[in-house]
C-alpha cells in the first residue's frame, strides 16, 4: 500500500499521500516523530520500490477516488520515514506528473547536501523543509540525526536550494517544550528561515502521539512568543498547531484506506468514525484490525488516536 488518503492538510488541501519508504527508515530519529521510533537510521539512498509500481498504485487510487468523487489537490510524498532516501524520487515525480496533479515533498532536508537530491526536489511543485534548530547540540537532542550528518552543511545547502528552486518552498519548525523554545534560540532559527524567503514558514507543535514519552507541548505563551519572533523577521508565518480535520478520503476499500493513512498519519477517533460512516461500515472493522494487531490505539493530549502497528506495516518492498 504505497498510495493512501487523501488526507486533509491545511497546507496542501486534500493530499493523496505517497509512502515511498518502508517503515521506519529515516536519517533522523526525532523525539516527537508521529510515526514511531526510527528503526533504520540511514543516510544513504536506496531503491525501495520500482517507480512504475509507485505510479501504478497512485493511478489505481486516483481512479477509485474519482469514482467516489473525492477531491485531490496534491500528490504528496509523506512516508513513514524520509522520502529523499528513495533513490528513484526524481523519476517517480516525473512519472506522477503525467497524471496532471501537483506534487509535494515533505522532507526533513537533512540530505539536501547531495546535488542529486536537490535535483530531485527541484522537480516538485512544493517542498517543505524541517528546520527545528540551527544549534548542533539542540539538533542532536530533538532530531537525533545519523552520525554522518553535518548541520552546518545542511543549512548552507538549504540556502543554496532556496535560491534556485522555483516552486513553493515552505519550512516547518516544530516546538518542543524545554528543548528548542528559548527566545534566543527561536531568534536564530527565525533569522535563518527568513534567509530562505519561504512561501510560508510554519511554527508547529506535536499534535499527534510522539515517538518518545515525555515530549511536552509548549504552553500558549511560549508558542505565541515564537510566532511573534518569526513574525518580526518575515510576514509569511503561520501556525500549524491544530489537528488538521477529519475529512479523510474514502476510496472504496475501507481497510486499505485506514491502514494506508494510519501508517503515516495517526487518526483521531472522530476521523475514524467519519471514514467508517463514508464507507457505510461499523466499528467492527476497527476491532478486527486491533485484534490482528494491524492497528493500535494510543492516547495523546486527551484524545484517542489510531496508528498502524510498525511490526505489521510492511509494504511490498522490492
Ligand atoms: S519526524 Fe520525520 S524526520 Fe523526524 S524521525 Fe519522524 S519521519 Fe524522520
Amino acid at each position: 500500500m504505497i498510495a493512501f488518503g487523501p488526507v486533509p492538510s491545511r497546507r496542501l488541501g486534500q493530499s493523496l499521500g505517497i509512502n515511498n519508504i518502508p517503515p521506519k527508515n529515516c536519517s533522523y530519529a526525532c523525539v516527537y516523530c508521529q510515526v514511531g521510533k526510527t528503526s533504520e537510521l540511514k543516510h544513504r539512498r536506496n531503491e525501495y520500490y520500482k517507480p512504475e509500481d509507485i505510479f501504478g498504485d497512485v493511478q489505481e487510487l486516483v481512479v477509485r477516488l474519482k469514482k467516489n468523487r473525492e477531491k485531490i489537490d496534491y500528490f504528496t510524498f509523506m512516508p513513514d520515514g524520509e522520502p529523499t532516501l528513495d533513490i528513484n524520487l526524481g523519476n517517480e515525480i516525473d512519472l506522477l506528473k503525467l497524471l496532471d496533479y501537483k506534487v509535494a515533498v515533505i522532507t526533513n532536508g537533512s540530505l539536501i547536501t547531495h546535488r542529486d537530491i536537490q535535483n530531485d526536489l527541484m522537480k516538485a511543485d512544493y517542498v517543505s523543509l524541517k528546520i527545528d534548530t540551527t544549534d548542533k547540540e539542540i539538533w542532536k537532542k530533538i532530531n537525533r540525526p545519523h552520525k554522518s550528518l553535518n548541520l552546518e552543511a545542511i543549512l548552507e545547502s538549504m540556502v543554496h536550494f532556496s535560491a534556485v528552486y522555483n516552486g513553493r518552498l515552505t519550512t516547518v519548525t516544530m516546538l518542543v517544550d524545554g528543548i528548542n523554545t528559548t527566545p534566543f534560540h527561536i531568534q536564530s532559527v527565525a533569522e535563518f528561515v527568513s534567509e530562505l524567503h519561504p512561501y510560508r514558514a510554519y511554527v508547529a507543535i506535536p499534535t499527534r502521539p510522539t515517538a518518545e514519552k515525555g515530549v511536552r507541548i509548549p504552553d500558549e505563551s511560549t508558542i505565541n512568543r515564537a510566532f511573534q519572533i518569526f513574525k518580526e523577521k518575515m510576514d509569511q508565518v503561520e501556525y500549524l498547531i491544530d489537528y488538521e480535520g477529519n475529512d479523510f478520503g474514502y476510496s472504496g476499500e475501507i481497510e486499505k484506506d485506514l491502514l494506508g493513512i494510519a501508517a503515516v498519519h495517526p487518526l483521531k477517533l472522530e476521523s475514524v468514525e467519519k471514514l467508517l460512516e463514508k464507507a457505510n461500515a461499523n466499528w467492527r472493522v476497527i476491532e478486527d484490525l486491533l485484534s490482528q494487531e494491524k492497528l493500535r490505539e494510543v492516547e495523546y493530549a486527551g484524545s484517542k488516536f489510531y496508528m498502524r502497528s510498525l511490526a505489521n506495516n510492511n509494504n511490498n518492498k522490492l
